[in-house]
């Protein structure tokens, strides 16, 4: 029998892609989902590298950005791109699991700031804004809820 598929933010599964160049590895999200073919999932990771500057979600004129934090870049459709083409490879998956208060992976824990950089409401990163609409049926959650 084929094996159910999930989803996991590369970082939970130990890889070293976050921006400051670590993990942030959940043995229970691992030990979890051990039967699962696990796809790993990190959206900044390839574009911009890693280590990497930071990004925030920023709201402007109503509309949800992703800027850099230090030279204020909008990367916004460079993400899109990157997650429409993750989503494309993987069509079809049973779960998700993401991490936490990421402005990319975040699943109602992603500070949404203003552009003075104050904290407005915490809500979803782009990737799983994106995801919640392309995989309508999918479970999302996060490693805090594993
Ligand atoms: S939270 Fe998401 S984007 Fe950030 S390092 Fe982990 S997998 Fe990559």
């Amino acid at each position: 029998m084929a094996k159910k598929k999930v989803i996991v933010s590369a970082c939970l599964l130990g890889e070293n892609c976050r921006y400051d160049g670590n993990a942030k590895i959940s043995n229970e999200v691992i030990e979890t989902y051990k039967d699962y073919e696990i796809i790993p999932f990190c959206p900044e990771a390839p574009i911009f590298g890693t280590p990497r500057e930071r990004i925030s979600v920023i709201e402007v004129n109503g509309d949800y950005r992703i800027i850099t934090d230090d030279t204020n870049r909008d990367v916004t459709k460079l993400l899109e791109d990157e997650i429409n083409f993750f989503i494309n490879s993987n069509p079809e998956v049973d779960e998700i699991v993401l991490k936490s208060s990421s402005p990319s992976c975040g699943f109602g824990t992603t500070p949404i700031l203003n552009q003075r950089r104050e904290v407005l409401f915490y809500g979803d990163g782009i990737a799983a804004e994106i995801f919640k609409k392309k995989y309508k049926s999918t479970k999302i959650k996060d490693e805090k809820s594993v």
